[in-house]
């Protein structure tokens, strides 16, 4: 998912949405972040522990767990700050820039 900003310079404040209200709890599903994203997670599952923290520690909860193992993801969601892969206590997550090739994983 990408944002077309080829009109950036005609955007005005009144064409969007007031930020940062939050009119109920849990409605951060209601808010397409993943349109920020720069970098993307990318999991090792070789690496990977099952601990969990990088579920615990995402701000969009935009990792997916079932069966309480992490299987992927929420592009829709993740805004790519790279909080899951410093909290990582394996080095199992790598950011690596959107549109390039994720690095293969062994
Ligand atoms: S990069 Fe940030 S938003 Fe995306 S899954 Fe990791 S912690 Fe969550
Ligand atoms: S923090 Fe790292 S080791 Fe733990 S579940 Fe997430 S990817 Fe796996």
């Amino acid at each position: 998912m990408s944002w077309d900003i080829s009109k950036m310079g005609d955007w005005k404040a009144e064409d969007f949405p007031r930020g940062a209200v939050i009119p109920d709890a849990g409605n951060s599903r209601d808010y397409v972040t993943g349109g920020w994203r720069s970098q993307r997670p990318c999991r090792d599952d070789a690496k990977c522990t099952q601990c969990l923290l990088c579920w615990i520690y995402c701000p969009d909860s935009a990792v997916d767990v079932e069966d309480e193992k992490v299987t992927n993801f929420n592009l829709e969601h993740c805004k790519g700050c790279g909080v899951c892969a410093n909290q990582c206590p394996s080095d199992a997550i790598t950011m690596v820039p959107e549109g390039c090739e994720l690095p293969e994983v062994k």
